[in-house]
This record gives structure tokens, sequence and C-alpha cells, in this order.
């Protein structure tokens, strides 16, 4: 399973925090994660291996919203700061519009976050 994780600036810490806290679901062998640049690589500094696409403004929503119309990507965990405006508005409602069409899960702030990490654990 291939999960794409986001955040934006404002919310990187708590992305980082909430991997911590679900590493034990997260860590499992079947669970890829790609990212946007720059939250991939905060992941990584955490110790998730990910596969890192461009940086958010510079395409890299767009890079993940392709490979989720691909079907390669199944589950979408997008951090968004609601409180700030992003120059790339236009990717991240492309890649909303994307899951929805794909009928792709995606959370847009952590509690949906958790309830899709809660699901998979039950799974597991
Ligand atoms: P970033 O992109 O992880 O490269 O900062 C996130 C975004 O703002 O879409």
């Amino acid at each position: 399973m291939e999960i794409a994780i986001i955040a934006h600036d404002g919310k990187k810490e708590d992305i980082v925090k909430f991997l911590i806290k679900n590493r034990d679901i997260l860590q499992q062998e079947k669970i890829q994660f790609i990212a946007t640049g720059t939250t991939g690589g905060r992941a990584e500094q955490a110790g998730f291996k990910t596969r890192r696409m461009l940086s958010g403004p510079l395409g890299g929503d767009a890079q993940i919203a392709g490979r989720v119309a691909e079907g390669k990507t199944q589950m979408v965990l997008f951090f968004k700061d609601p409180l700030s405006s992003h120059p790339h508005e236009a990717d991240v409602n492309m890649l909303i519009r994307v899951c929805d069409v794909h009928n792709v899960p995606l959370a847009t702030n952590e509690a949906t976050a958790q309830l899709l990490i809660n699901a998979i654990g039950q799974l597991s």
C-alpha cells in the first residue's frame, strides 16, 4: 500500500509527531510512503523511508495527484494549514478532486488521518 504524506509548512511539526505516534502501524513492510519534497525530508529525519517528489509549490502535489489517478497511491494524508495561503492552491484543489474522482481515502486534517490509520491498524 502506498500512502502519500503532505504537510503545509505550518503543519510539518504536526505530521512528524503524527508519524512517530503511529510508528508501530506505519512501519510495516506492506506500507510505502511517498511525499512532497520538504515533508518527505522531515519524515526521513524521523526515520521514515519516503519516495520524495518535488516540493509542493514546485509541482509535488500534482505529481502525487498523477499517482493517485494511475492507481499507484492508495491513501493521501494531507495536513493542510487553513490559516495561511499557498501559491499552489490550484494544485492542492486538483489533488483533492483527483482523490474524489478515484475514490481514494484522503485526510486533510490530523483527526481524519488518525481514523484512517486506526483502520489500517485493525486490518493488520
Ligand atoms: P513540501 O510541500 O512538503 O515540499 O513543503 C507541501 C505543500 O505545501 O504542498
